[in-house]
């Protein structure tokens, strides 16, 4: 065993770190309570305003507020927030949260999005926040649903800055087919392929809610848009976004 291992096993016997590496840069992280190290938090790619008043992807012009995909495709969002640019460490978040069986980091990283969006002027009108269901095959595969951590996480950091508290639903969307990995496919291929992907449990629950729907990463908007166009289908009134990373337009 060299340096490196003992002292993390110490470390992890010792202190209760699972995990107890930066999972951006690998450096060993020395306090319980921490996800990445400080160098790696400051350094997030944070979203800074202009963004899409309908998805919240970064807009690079001043004189519209919509973004290209959203107006080209007219998606059916009523209001997002996203919270990284997808790119250098904030893809590296991702893939730990996915991959890497830290799910604590997606509550940690939820919180910061609810505290964001405790501010939006849409967030008060949600009455449920449904996390984008995995199929069964999957969850079992990876053993939790990433995008329900981070609604977790969305869920505490709303409560503790406003005084309205959405139910989290787990239920109410069911991913009912098994979709291929939608890696390198373009936008009309990925919307073609999730056509009927996503059905509504319990109908009457949903009939004219607001809901938030929240995604690990708004690529396309194919995902989000196939399960808000289910949603409003089956009586929504709203459908609201917010994702953990965004691909500007
Ligand atoms: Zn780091
Ligand atoms: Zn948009």
């Amino acid at each position: 065993m060299n340096l490196k291992q003992t002292l993390l096993t110490f470390l992890e016997n010792n202190l209760f770190l699972k995990n107890g590496t930066c999972p951006i840069c690998g450096k060993v992280l020395f306090v319980t309570n921490r996800f990445l190290c400080h160098q790696c938090e400051d350094d997030l790619p944070r979203i800074n305003n202009p963004t899409c008043r309908r998805c919240g992807r970064p807009i690079f012009a001043a004189d519209r507020d919509v973004c290209i995909p959203c107006a080209k495709l007219n998606l059916p969002f009523s209001g997002g927030y996203a919270h990284l640019n997808y790119q250098d460490a904030g893809k590296k978040l991702v893939a730990a949260i996915k991959f890497k069986d830290r799910p604590h980091l997606g509550i940690w990283v939820g919180r910061q999005i609810g505290e964001a969006i405790a501010q939006s002027d849409w967030i008060k009108a949600v009455d449920f926040i449904i996390p984008i269901p995995l199929h069964p095959n999957r969850l079992q595969e990876r053993g939790y649903n990433q995008s329900q951590k981070i609604a977790e996480g969305i869920l505490q950091g709303l409560s503790q800055n406003i005084s309205i508290s959405p139910l989290l639903a787990t239920q109410i969307l069911v991913r009912s087919r098994d979709t291929p990995h939608q890696i390198g496919q373009g936008r009309q291929e990925r919307l073609s392929n999730l056509t009927g992907a996503f059905t509504v449990d319990q109908i009457e629950t949903i009939q004219n809610k607001t809901i938030l729907l929240v995604d690990d990463v708004l690529t396309t908007g194919a995902t989000l848009a196939e399960s808000a166009a289910t949603l409003l289908e089956a009586g929504a009134a709203k459908v609201c976004i917010a994702s953990l990373c965004a691909v500007a337009e």
